[in-house]
């Protein structure tokens, strides 16, 4: 199942080096984008968060330096992760690529089970759901491990979809998430399903959470989608 795969976007201008990532990170269950340039980059970021930026130090145009600052002093994408690569491996370079906010720093050539390592550690912080963990929100728990959800201590059956919608949901919560985003995130990218199925499997998840009394936790935001919280 393509679902909750963690999406990362791959920022690097040489073919042949990106080609090497995308088959790496694909071959690791990765849902994986790439841009060619900075202000490509950029453009797919403020569409589309992904979770995570595999980022190109040398890039024709904006340098990654600069991409890596602009998405860190920016407050939406302040706490995406940023794994800068580089084929420079002075310390002062290191230095620099680390003063920048990026959250590590990787140089060419690197092994890519190293590389492999350093994301999964990003993502644990940022998506533990992804790679199996607890989510807490309110009186809701989740756990990606044994699939069970707890609303107030009591037991919430879900059936598949809704599990994946609501730990979705979880991993960012009050983040309004568009039916489209939606369907990429938990149904994948390559299956076509309608956008009102989103709104009925959202119908069955409000109703099992809501199935002893409390507070319906899920937002519906007019015009934009969901939101939990
Ligand atoms: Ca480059």
């Amino acid at each position: 199942m393509a679902a909750m795969r963690p999406r990362i976007l791959v920022v690097e201008d040489e073919p042949a080096q990106r080609e090497v990532l995308i088959y790496n990170l694909a071959a690791e269950g990765f849902e994986v984008d790439t841009a060619a340039s900075g202000d490509a980059a950029l453009t797919m970021v403020a569409e589309d968060p992904p979770d995570l930026v595999l980022l190109d130090w040398m890039l024709p145009g904006v340098s990654g330096i600069e991409i890596c600052r602009r998405l860190k002093r920016q407050t939406q994408t302040r706490k995406l992760p940023v794994i800068m690569i580089s084929a420079r491996g002075e310390e002062v370079d290191r230095v620099r690529g680390l003063d920048t906010g990026a959250d590590d720093y990787m140089v060419k050539p690197f092994s890519v089970g190293e590389l492999m390592a350093r994301i999964r550690n990003q993502l644990r912080r940022t998506r533990p759901a992804a790679l199996g963990g607890r989510l807490v929100y309110e009186d809701i728990v989740l756990d990606a491990e044994t699939h069970k959800v707890l609303r107030d201590g009591a037991p919430v059956p879900l059936g598949p979809t809704e599990f994946r919608l609501l730990s979705t949901l979880m991993e960012k919560p009050g983040r309004v998430w568009s039916r489209e985003q939606l369907l990429d995130r938990v149904w994948g990218r390559d299956i076509f399903v309608d956008t009102r199925t989103v709104d009925v499997h959202i119908g069955r998840l409000r109703k099992s959470l809501c199935q002893h009394g409390g507070p319906d936790p899920l937002r519906t935001v007019r015009g934009a989608g969901y939101a939990l919280g």
